[in-house]
């Protein structure tokens, strides 16, 4: 049960490092995660990953990283890691009952999308509510819809919408965007586009018809209560990083994402950080696949240092 390399996470970040550790004779063992693959597994048509002139479906560019990494000898263990103990070396992995030994560790958990928290919103998840507009904007086309957030994310996926949508009210809880300036500009420059200020989401109806059929929205100055029709949802209010795991034992920022320094080490010997567990300012496919890199470059060298 005591591995050279043990990588937790799937998405792209974690193959890149398993084809890199696999390709350096470590034969990484990838704990794949709640959400095998990633985000990179929740889009459709990637446009912006180098290599491929005619974009590539998220999920394909997945299943390619991995069978590439199983070529070179990565394992993969299905679940999702229970509790680790950094304390001591080797760390100590468990997953439920199993229990597994590293010399190093890396950590490419990811993040994942922020809810409002409301029960309808829960229950609506994939029936009219999403967090991933790439994912599922096509599903609206000639219908309105709505996104909440103020920020990039939010910004992005209301201009993403205006694609197929024939209406997107962006709903946010202040009267004034927290998104960078350039997509303001676009934001007050597309006709389909309403901001609706000072509003928050209290609830999504119609959970008994078991589809999205408007939101009710409140004031947050007046206190007034609303509802606005709409087919869909689209909550755009951030991510949290996977790792409260980790609380307590690695470096964190305010935001709970691992801290790291020269390349992908943590504060922990033998411990590295790739991909959106540790970004939260690019959150690409290919920044999180050159963090994997470093991720896997970094745990070698640290073996060959002790050997
Ligand atoms: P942010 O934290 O920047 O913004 C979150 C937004 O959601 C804020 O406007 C916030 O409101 C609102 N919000 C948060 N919680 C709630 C809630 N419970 N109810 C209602 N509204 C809520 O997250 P983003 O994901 O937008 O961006 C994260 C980082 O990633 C940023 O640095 C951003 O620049 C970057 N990014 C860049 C992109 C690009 O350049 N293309 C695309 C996407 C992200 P309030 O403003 O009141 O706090």
């Amino acid at each position: 049960m005591m591995r050279n390399v043990v990588i937790i996470g799937s998405g792209c970040a974690g193959l890149t490092a398993a084809i890199y550790a696999a390709r350096a004779n470590l034969k990484p063992l990838v704990i794949r995660g709640h959400e095998a693959g990633g985000q990179l597994s929740l889009t459709t048509l990637v446009e912006n990953y180098p290599g491929f002139p005619k974009g590539v479906q998220g999920p394909e560019l997945i299943e390619m990283m991995h069978q590439q990494s199983m070529e070179f000898g990565a394992e993969f263990l299905e679940g999702s890691v229970t509790r680790v103990d950094l304390s001591r070396r080797p760390f100590q992995i468990e997953l439920g009952d199993s229990q597994w030994e590293a010399r190093t560790l890396i950590i490419a958990s990811g993040a994942s999308a922020k809810m409002l928290g409301l029960d309808s919103e829960r229950k609506l998840l994939g029936h009219g509510v999403s967090t991933c507009a790439t994912c599922d904007g096509y599903f609206f086309r000639g219908k309105p819809v709505v996104v909440v957030g103020g920020g990039d994310t939010a910004a992005e996926d209301a201009l993403f919408l205006t694609r197929y949508a024939t209406r997107v009210d962006l709903v946010h809880r202040r009267d004034q965007l927290r998104a960078s300036k350039i997509m303001q500009d676009r934001i007050f420059r597309n006709e389909k586009i309403k901001p609706v200020w000072n509003c928050v989401v209290t609830d999504v109806l119609d959970v008994a018809k078991g589809e999205v059929t408007g939101v009710r929205l409140k004031n947050t100055a007046t206190g007034e209560e609303t509802v606005k029709p709409t087919h869909g949802v689209f909550i755009g209010i951030g991510h949290t990083p996977n790792t409260s795991l980790f609380r307590g034992q690695l470096e964190m920022n305010e935001a709970g994402y691992l801290k790291t320094h020269d390349g992908a080490k943590t504060n922990v010997a033998g411990v590295f950080a790739a991909g959106d567990v540790q970004d939260h300012i690019y959150r690409q496919a290919v920044t999180a696949a050159g963090s994997g890199c470093m991720a896997a470059m970094d745990a070698e060298r640290f073996l060959e240092a002790e050997d």
